[in-house]
């Protein structure tokens, strides 16, 4: 098994999250540019212009964002993003302003409920302002007042700008992974899929590999559309993808499978999930969610599914202040990872084989094939490997095919393949 869990790895991928979660991002911009550059992985920089079609969408004006607060009438801020870049709804006008509580209260959001949480809201498609706060805060507010609110933002032409990294393989057939980089301080939606992406794409790096691999770090719905947009004739060389989100929390993890339901991704994410034995969940897809929308739609209809640990929407922290640095942990980060290696591991490795001894089965022991195998439950399954991978390899069947009907963890189908390949006893047959 290759293994990238060291002590250190989920500690280091915590570590990327913290530096990353002050920066206030958007769709545009520059807290994407900046996060981009904060990245230990050599990224292709992308700029494409506001006001660039892609599909049914324009690519919009690019948003920015210096101040912004609201005082009250003895001049004290009452609420101020530099504290918490969550207090703005992303991509709100400037304004600058005195205004009464009558006239402000509906620029106003809270988390029901939540006291002390401030929501993230945006307004990407609406012209507006707005403000996110605290229901504690919210009840300092007085109907008789004066506030002044200040929001020192641009919108203006500019660009959409995403990173891709591209590890070229033996194949040109590709494996998309993809995660979103659009949502200002909130760790595990959005952060942690970055800092698994970046982790993975280190270990793929490392070594030769089959598939080549293809990293987006885009931002949400519009990130995707415009990279399907532009890259349209690239997306027939993927032939397996995922999308990675909120994978820092202590859920079980959740794989959301793909449209098709049944391409190798799906069944190869679900053997790694079974046989962790942990608790897990396997749902189908659906057309919300993250950029599988977009990969998923049916002009592209791309085998990409979406692993998370909890599930977007389904979590009370999820789109709050809650969603913060203690809300995601080292040792779930590096288990996200593992889980993604293993995955990968799985489509590099998958072959289909044809067996040169197919009648009766071959000796063996005389073939030195139990030799380094201590007798025991280790034997007994490697030698029930050996004989699952010559019974079922007559061309048709790939190892994970024999892998989940063996129930026999790949790993053990995979390098008993190995062994009968060295002793002459199998043959690689074309991927169909
Ligand atoms: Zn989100």
């Amino acid at each position: 098994m290759h293994t990238v869990s060291t002590p250190d790895v989920g500690a280091e991928m915590h570590a990327l999250i913290s530096r990353l979660y002050p920066i206030c991002r958007s769709i545009t911009g520059e807290g994407v540019r900046e996060t981009l550059r904060q990245l230990p992985i050599p990224l292709e920089i992308h700029e494409v212009p506001s006001g660039t079609k892609v599909f049914d969408w324009i690519v919009p004006r690019e948003w920015n964002i210096r101040d912004a607060w609201i005082k009250d009438s003895t001049g004290k801020k009452i609420v101020d993003f530099n504290q918490l870049n969550l207090h703005v709804v992303s991509y709100s006008l400037p304004i600058r302003k005195k205004m009464a509580l009558a006239e402000l209260k509906p620029h106003l959001y809270t988390v029901a409920g939540r006291s002390e949480w401030v929501p993230y809201r945006t307004s990407y498609y609406r012209e507006d302002w707005g403000f996110c706060l605290s229901e504690q805060q919210l009840n300092q507010f007085k109907p008789d007042e004066q506030y002044e609110v200040l929001i020192d933002s641009t919108l203006q032409d500019g660009s959409l700008t995403y990173g891709e990294y591209f590890i070229k393989g033996e194949e040109p057939n590709e494996v998309l992974i993809s995660c979103h980089v659009c949502h200002p301080s909130l760790a595990n939606d959005n952060l942690s899929g970055i800092s698994v992406a970046v982790q993975l794409a280190q270990h793929l790096a490392k070594a030769p590999r089959r598939y080549s691999y293809r990293f987006l770090f885009i931002p949400g719905t519009i990130g995707s559309i415009t990279w399907l947009a532009q890259n349209e004739s690239a997306t027939k060389r993927i032939q397996h993808g995922l999308v990675l989100t909120c994978l820092g929390d202590a859920g079980g993890i959740t794989y959301k499978k793909t449209r098709r339901g049944n391409a190798e991704i799906d069944r190869a994410v679900e053997l790694v999930l079974k046989h962790s034995g942990q608790p897990h969940r396997t749902i189908d897809f659906y057309p919300y969610g993250y950029d599988e929308r977009q990969y998923c739609s049916p002009g592209f209809n791309l085998a990409v599914g979406c692993l998370m640990r909890s599930q977007h929407g389904q979590f009370p922290e999820y789109h709050t202040s809650a969603d913060n640095l203690d809300f995601v942990h080292p040792e779930f980060l590096a288990d996200s990872l593992e889980k993604c290696v293993a995955v990968t591991d799985i489509l590099e490795r998958n072959r289909r084989y044809q067996n040169l001894n197919p009648k009766c089965e071959p000796q063996l022991g005389a073939r030195g094939l139990y030799e380094g195998v201590t007798a025991g439950p280790e034997r007994q399954k490697h030698e029930l490997a050996l004989l699952w991978v010559l019974n079922l390899s007559d061309g048709e069947h790939s190892l994970l095919d024999i892998a989940e009907r063996s129930n026999i963890p790949f790993a053990i189908i995979s390098s008993a393949a190995d062994s009968l390949r060295q002793a002459d006893l199998l043959k690689e047959v074309q991927q169909k």
